[in-house]
């Protein structure tokens, strides 16, 4: 009998099992985004013997980092695209380019388009979904109809050039931008882009008026810049919850008054993707309020169902009763990916690995002319007990000369 396997596996008919791994070879990885790309990358450095598979429903990365300028600048975007297929050829790992439909966590199994994907270890990291429900559509057509006109372009990168587009056809009017409730990914994104826009509209002299509906508090950063300097192109309504969108009349309804748009930046409220949803690995309830996020360990980041299953980057949920959630940042994310990396390479190879927490660096442009940029650091430290506390620092930036862009460089450096 063992001659007979002996021969098999020479003739190539049987794979050739290595004992050690026999069960625990395959870690496969939900989304490339920031959170997947570092952890594919860092297990293939810190475990080499480990089979790293990779699914994507996009053929390559792209980034949101420094888009907010270049949506109305001319000029080239500030990211490269870069194709999983080249990235997974560089890193040593093998990318799949299929839809995610399920996970059937019990057979350690995933379903996607093009077939089931089995799995010893499982890193989900497929970042938002946008709630259109909450504003009362429900219909996947309309979704996309809204989306394919009037979207905020927060869920994709993709999106943005379609953005860019409608904006450079914008030539006047009520131009909407609402701002989703937090917890939303790159908390000051929004607050940028505003400024930017209103920057645009006095410097192009474009006859329109920037109208942001926002259900949270405003970042003091932007506050005095956007109300006073930019106060003929800019309407502020604060305490503003979208509760419906009409796009046949071109407007959307808050608890106080319905909004009349010519255009739309429309951001919906944001939770998990779907694939944690249909995983079922969602949290029930977070502060006596459904939950949009997933249940994840606060510094491990697995999942209560399964200790073989990790959840990282913005898809993941409540971490504190202090600070609620970690930011939901590219360097975040990264920052799991590498502290999954790390648990899976010890777990699978018996070598300790140090543990990461995660943290992050944001440069903010907080005025166009003159230049300047807010520095916000936000990092964390066990107390020991299990609990972590959260310190976040601003540092203003008069003179920037390109901090932004050598960060971005250094954080893709990492992983692409
Ligand atoms: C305007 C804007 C500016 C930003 N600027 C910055 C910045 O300067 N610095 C910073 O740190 N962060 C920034 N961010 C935030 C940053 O983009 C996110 O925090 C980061 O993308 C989160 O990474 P992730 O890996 O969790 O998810 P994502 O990057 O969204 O990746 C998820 C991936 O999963 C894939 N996926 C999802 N579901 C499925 C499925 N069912 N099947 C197959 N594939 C699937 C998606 O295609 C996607 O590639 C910005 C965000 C915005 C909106």
């Amino acid at each position: 009998m063992i001659a007979r396997r002996r021969f098999l596996i020479a003739a190539g008919f049987l794979p050739l099992l290595q004992p050690a791994y026999a069960d625990n070879r395959r870690v496969l990885i939900v989304g490339g985004g920031w959170g997947g790309l570092a952890a594919a990358s860092q297990l293939r450095q810190l475990a080499p013997e480990l089979e790293v598979t990779l699914v994507d429903r996009q053929p390559a990365f792209m980034s949101f980092a420094l888009s907010n300028r270049w949506l109305v600048e001319p000029g080239a975007a500030p990211w490269a695209r870069h194709d999983y297929a080249a990235l997974a050829r560089k890193h040593g790992y093998r990318f799949v380019q299929a839809e995610v439909l399920g996970v059937d966590i019990a057979q350690r199994n995933v379903a996607t388009m093009n077939g089931a994907l089995p799995y010893d270890w499982l890193v989900l990291a497929p970042g938002i979904r946008e709630n259109w429900s909450a504003w009362q559509v429900d219909d996947p057509a309309a979704v996309a109809e809204l989306r394919r006109r009037h979207s905020g372009a927060m869920q994709s990168a993709a999106d943005l050039p379609a953005l860019r587009q409608r904006l450079a056809n914008f030539k006047g009017g009520d131009l909407l931008m609402t701002i989703p409730p937090a917890p939303y990914r790159c908390p000051p994104a929004p607050y940028e882009r505003a400024l930017f826009l209103a920057w645009w509209l006095k410097t192009q002299k474009i006859p329109g008026k920037l109208v942001i509906a926002d259900p949270n508090p405003m970042m003091p950063a932007f506050r005095n810049i956007l109300l006073d300097r930019y106060k003929d192109q800019v309407t502020y309504l604060d305490h503003a919850t979208v509760r419906s969108v009409d796009l046949a009349r071109k407007s959307v309804s808050t608890d106080i008054d319905d909004i009349r748009f010519d255009e739309a930046l429309l951001c919906p409220p944001q939770q998990a993707a779907d694939v944690l949803w249909q995983a079922g690995l969602i949290r029930p309830e977070e502060g006596g309020k459904p939950s949009g996020w997933a249940a994840q360990g606060a510094t491990d980041f697995r999942s209560a169902a399964d200790g073989r299953v990790f959840v990282i980057g913005d898809a993941a949920g409540l971490v504190s009763p202090q600070f609620g959630y970690f930011p939901k940042t590219g360097q975040v994310a990264s920052r799991m990916g590498q502290s999954v990396a790390r648990q899976i390479a010890a777990q699978a190879t018996g070598k300790a690995q140090a543990p990461l927490l995660p943290e992050s660096v944001c440069h903010v442009t907080s005025s166009v002319e003159p230049l300047e940029n807010v520095r916000i650091d936000t990092s964390y430290r066990d107390r020991g007990d299990g609990f972590l506390v959260q310190t976040v620092k601003q540092t203003q930036n008069p003179n920037p000369s390109g901090e932004d862009a050598a960060w971005a460089a250094a954080m893709y450096g990492e992983f692409l």
